[in-house]
This record gives C-alpha cells, sequence and structure tokens, in this order.
C-alpha cells in the first residue's frame, strides 16, 4: 500500500442542504486527510470538461447543468489507498445500491445528485487534482 492522493468533489445537492462538514468527517473518520479544499462556483464550460469523459451518456447534459447549478467544494484527500478508500466511503454510484453507512446511502438524493465526486484511478486523479489545484495548493 502506497499514500495517495484523490481528488473528491462534495457536489451541489450536499453543498445546499449544509452538509459538508458531516461529509468531511466520514473522509476524516476513515483516515483520509483533506490536504487541500475550496468552494467554487462551476461554469457549464468548466463542468463539462471536467465530466468530458461522459460526453456521450445520456446524462451528461442535465449532469453538467446540475455541477454549475450552486456551489461544490473541491478538495483533495490523502492518505494510505486514498483511491480506492474514497470510493468505498463514497458508496455505489446509484444511492439505492450503496452499503449503509457510505456517504451515499445517507446523503445522496438521486442517481445524479449523488452529494459526492471521487476520482476512479491514479491516472485520473491526478488529471483531476491538476483541473483544480496548482502545486503551490498542494503543502501536505
Ligand atoms: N450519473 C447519472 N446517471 C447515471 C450514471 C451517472 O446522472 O445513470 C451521474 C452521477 O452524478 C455520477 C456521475 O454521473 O456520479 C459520474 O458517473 P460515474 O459512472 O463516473 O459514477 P461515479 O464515479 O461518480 O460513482
Ligand atoms: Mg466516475
Amino acid at each position: 500500500m502506497a499514500t495517495q492522493r484523490t481528488l473528491s468533489i462534495i457536489k451541489p445537492d450536499a453543498t445546499r442542504r449544509n452538509l459538508t462538514g458531516k461529509i468531511n468527517a466520514k473522509f476524516e473518520d476513515a483516515g483520509l486527510r483533506i490536504v487541500a479544499q475550496k468552494r467554487i462556483k462551476l461554469t457549464m464550460e468548466q463542468a463539462g470538461k471536467f465530466y468530458e469523459v461522459h460526453a456521450e451518456r445520456p446524462f451528461y447534459g442535465e449532469l453538467c447543468e446540475f455541477m454549475a447549478s450552486e456551489p461544490v467544494v473541491v478538495q483533495v484527500l490523502e492518505g494510505e489507498d486514498a483511491i480506492l478508500k474514497n470510493r468505498e466511503v463514497m458508496g455505489a454510484t446509484n444511492p439505492a445500491d450503496a452499503a449503509p453507512g457510505t456517504i451515499r446511502a445517507e446523503f445522496a438524493e438521486s442517481v445524479g445528485e449523488n452529494s459526492v465526486h471521487g476520482s476512479d484511478a491514479p491516472d485520473t486523479a491526478a488529471e483531476e487534482i491538476a483541473y483544480f489545484f496548482s502545486g503551490l495548493e498542494l503543502v501536505g
């Protein structure tokens, strides 16, 4: 196992319901350190570029509109096996399938408005972190 960093986003359905602290507590309780964090409002263009990999999927337009609808909190989580560990803490994409105690089981409203994003692999984690944070903002 190695120390990794992963990109997390607390999505608009969660910031709207004032859940940032409760979600951050889930990360910290799992041993993930929040080593960078900022609250921003994405433009449609920024959301579209971030989710470009899903451009051909039927939900793409709705997803981008949702992500640009209200502020998000973008963050870098660090820890042992952080990418996989974060995916475990998040739970399955569809909250109906998410294991009890996971963020999506407890907080997500639907498969689309599912409270959190997390990188899925080392290469995408590096790309996604660089999309939102400069080296100067990552002090460990
Ligand atoms: N999504 C959706 N409908 C679907 C599948 C995904 O609206 O049927 C949205 C949802 O917000 C999800 C995001 O698209 O979190 C990215 O999908 P992905 O399959 O990468 O899921 P994740 O990695 O977020 O679990
Ligand atoms: Mg994904």
